[in-house]
């Protein structure tokens, strides 16, 4: 059903013992587009994607992912569902190799030739991965680690992918090229993708439809076009005066 969005938000508040950390989030992403959530750090970013993703149980609201409720379901159920979430500092496994990495993001899945024709498909996108197949992934470089932890996300053949601060610790010429083959991955395999982010500017220009997050509140919605040529979000977060 193409007017169900993907993913629906109503009035989500979630908190770590007394701490709220998101205080009634609402938000939509639809089929087929990019969408973000901008914030500055400690905005609550990465506590919606825990949410989203059972690693975190909402104390209210809901969460819809393809019209179903799955608010406060189990992780492993929800990634079942098709819905993978790449966290914040990759979270690779380390002692294992990219290739066992990868092998691990495709454990819920029965057709063995799909995985496989995936597998072409992840080192087609990141062939540096193809190279350090073999290697252990501890001894990759962050952005490395990075690409390895949206492939093996890409493995689970998830229709919507979390993506949490892909641009974490990178060097602007390395985000750059991880956005533009996010941007490919969406465009080419129509994967739905959230995507919080600090780095505004890079977000904006790769994402359609963007969120503005503050002290766990959504401040702002619009398409990134506009949000682009608003003066607020110029001077806060794109460094323009
Ligand atoms: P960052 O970019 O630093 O990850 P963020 O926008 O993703 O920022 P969150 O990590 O979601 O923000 O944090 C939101 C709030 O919840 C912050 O005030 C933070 O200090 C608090 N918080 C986050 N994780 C925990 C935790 N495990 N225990 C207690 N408080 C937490």
């Amino acid at each position: 059903n193409g007017d169900v969005p993907v993913l629906r938000l109503a009035n989500v508040e979630s908190a770590y013992g007394p701490v709220k950390a998101i205080r009634g989030v609402s938000l939509q992403v639809r089929r087929g587009e990019i969408a973000t959530v901008l914030g500055s750090n400690g905005a609550g970013k990465t506590t919606i994607l825990k949410t989203i993703s059972g690693i975190l149980d909402p104390l209210k609201g809901t969460v819809e992912f393809k019209g179903e409720d799955i608010t406060a379901r189990d992780p492993a159920d929800v990634v079942r569902r098709g819905l993978s979430h790449v966290p914040e500092g990759r979270e690779v496994f380390p002692l294992l190799s990219v290739r066992d990495n990868l092998a691990m993001g495709a454990y819920t899945r029965t057709d063995r030739d799909a995985a496989a024709r995936d597998l072409e498909a992840v080192f087609a996108y990141f062939p540096i991965l193809k190279e350090r197949e073999a290697q252990d992934a501890g001894l990759l470089s962050g952005g490395q680690q990075q690409m390895l932890a949206i492939s093996r996300a890409l493995m689970a053949a998830p229709e919507l992918i979390l993506l949490d601060e892909p641009s974490l610790g990178l060097s602007p010429k390395l985000t750059r090229e991880i956005f533009e083959i996010v941007v490919r991955i969406n465009r080419e395999r129509g994967t739905t993708i959230l995507l919080v982010e600090q780095n505004a500017n890079m977000a904006l220009n790769a994402a359609d439809y963007g969120y503005v997050l503050e002290n766990g509140r959504i401040v702002m919605e619009d398409t990134c076009a506009h949000l682009r040529e608003k003066d607020d979000i110029k001077e806060f977060y794109l460094g323009m005066k």
